[in-house]
């Protein structure tokens, strides 16, 4: 479909303003049903779109496309700024990237914004009165995708957090939550271990949180709060956070409001917005028309909203509400629990279409100017950044493969090879300190992290450590890696070993 939809005359009625470009992608498995719905009520709900259809995922895949998306794909979402897109399917197997991290990759979209809202009693839940927004970052942490297998036992995964990347995301949550009303923020992390990752991310909260005063700010460790989302979600209102515990707290919270078939995604970046449910192409429902297009029709309703058409976003969310309370629902929404008449998704997009310009009772109706979003914020906020502090060259950690070594024998072999001006410290082995006085119930693969100190009274070069990893090379030394250690403006930017 790459013409404009057509405007009802009940939409027309409306004024709106020109039609919104959007590219469009139907997706993988109950993607193409539940587009189909979506576009229905949009169409009918007086949405003004430009529409330009583009073909992503599976399709892609087999035509020999390993990244899931070609030129003209990336073109009509270049021309758009704006993508509507239906879950796709992740091919198994290596050498392939997910789609959805390469498109918010590669388009800046370092916001996902994702609202989970009970809907009872109308959709069965333990925690009426549940409306949580969950702000994650959604372009560092573990999902850079660098990872390594470093030796035949153990392989690595790098988890990077910016100082520029989590200023942006942090004060995007703050601005949401003030642009909303909304009384509180959490930051959850897990700086107790990740010191200096999620300590940053807990720190810049901390400073970007004193431009805020009128919003309760508190700082939670995920475990615990993955644990009170899933038993008194209430308790939260938005939370902030990196990407992976992002992806992980935003399901517990889909799930816990209603049914992951609900939720909608708004990911947000300075160029480009992409806009679609959290739940996947759910293979094992596709083709069977049981599907629910809610989450993805949410969605659409955010994409209205960002595009400016707040008229016809609050008909589509009302008529969608109006929809619930009537006890429309998939099967989904009944939590085995077979509502009286159960519809498809067509007959639940049919079913909202039926109560366009009719309002909810029981649940709160949205007007037009409800549920503004913040403003997207400028390219990586340098702004709040400090000056960049010097650094000085502290030690360097050298990674080594030896299979079947024991900790005193491979200390020994290190120190047979003259160091240049650093000291062998200790020797971790998966982070744990296992020379010197190590504990004999450490279970030691066969990958060591042997940490060279340099004298402090000593100037001490790059160059310097670089000699050092070619002495130990040349002394047979399997090094598979090194990282060196800095004091940044004075202080330690590098972790201890556990049990240093
Ligand atoms: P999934 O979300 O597709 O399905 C999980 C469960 O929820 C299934 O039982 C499914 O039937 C049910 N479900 C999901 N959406 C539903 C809906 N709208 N209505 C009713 N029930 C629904 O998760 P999965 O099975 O782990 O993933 C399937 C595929 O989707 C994988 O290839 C995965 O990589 C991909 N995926 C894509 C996206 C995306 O494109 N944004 C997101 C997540 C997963």
């Amino acid at each position: 479909m790459n013409a404009p939809l057509r405007k009802t005359d009940f939409a027309a009625a409306q004024a709106s303003p020109g039609p919104l470009p959007v590219a469009i992608a139907r997706g993988d498995g109950i993607g193409p049903e539940i587009m189909d719905a979506t576009l229905r009520v949009l169409d009918a709900g007086g949405a003004a779109l430009d529409v330009r259809e583009i073909r992503l995922g599976e399709a892609l895949y087999r035509a020999g496309h390993s990244a899931g998306i070609d030129d003209d794909a990336w073109s009509a979402i270049d021309a758009t700024g704006l993508l509507l897109k239906a879950p796709i399917t992740t091919p198994l197997g290596g050498g392939v990237k997910s789609l959805n991290v390469t498109l918010r990759k590669t388009l800046g979209l370092y916001a996902n914004v994702r609202p989970a809202v009970a809907y009872a009693p109308f959709v069965p839940t333990r925690h009426p009165g549940m409306d949580v927004v969950i702000v994650r970052e959604n372009e560092e942490d573990l999902y850079a995708g660098i990872e390594h297998r470093q030796t035949a036992d153990v392989y690595q995964c790098l988890k990077l957090v910016s100082r520029s990347g989590t200023e942006r995301i942090v004060r995007h949550a703050f601005e949401h939550a003030r642009a909303q009303g909304r009384r509180k923020v959490t930051c959850v992390t897990k700086s107790n271990i990740m010191k200096l990752t999620d300590g940053l991310f807990d720190r810049v909260f901390r400073e970007i949180g004193a431009d805020y005063p009128e919003i309760e700010q508190e700082q939670m460790i995920v475990d615990i709060a993955a644990a009170k989302l899933a038993a008194d979600p209430t308790r939260f209102d938005t939370i902030v956070t990196t990407n992976l515990y992002g992806d992980i707290l935003s399901d517990i919270a889909a799930e816990v409001a209603g049914s992951v078939g609900l939720a909608p995604s708004a990911n947000i970046g300075t160029r480009a917005a992409m806009f679609e449910a959290i739940h996947g192409s759910a293979p094992d429902i596709a083709g069977q028309d049981v599907a629910n297009p809610s989450g993805l029709l949410l969605a659409a309703v955010m994409m209205l909203r960002h595009g400016g058409q707040h008229e016809a976003a609050a008909r589509i969310h009302n008529a969608w509400l109006k929809a619930v309370e009537d006890g429309v629902a998939t099967p989904d929404m009944a939590r085995g629990n077979p509502p009286a008449s159960p519809v498809g998704t067509r007959g639940f997009a049919d079913a909202v279409v039926a109560r366009l310009g009719e309002t909810p009772r029981a649940l709160a109706p949205v007007d037009p100017g409800g549920h503004p979003a913040a403003a997207p914020r400028p390219d990586a906020a340098r702004i709040d950044a400090p000056a960049r502090p010097a650094r000085t060259l502290a030690g360097i950690d050298v990674f080594v493969n030896a299979p079947d070594a024991a900790p005193e024998a491979l200390a020994a072999r290190l120190a047979a090879v003259w160091p240049g001006p650093f000291d062998l410290q200790m020797i971790t082995n998966r982070g744990v300190k296992v020379w010197p006085e190590g504990n004999g119930r450490t279970l030691l693969t066969d990958h060591w992290r042997c940490r060279f100190v340099a004298d402090p009274e000593v100037a001490t070069s790059r160059t310097a450590a670089i000699e050092l990893v070619l002495r130990l090379s040349r002394a047979g030394i399997d090094v598979i890696k090194t990282e060196q250690l800095y004091l940044v403006g004075g202080e330690r930017g590098y972790s201890l070993g556990q049990g240093q």
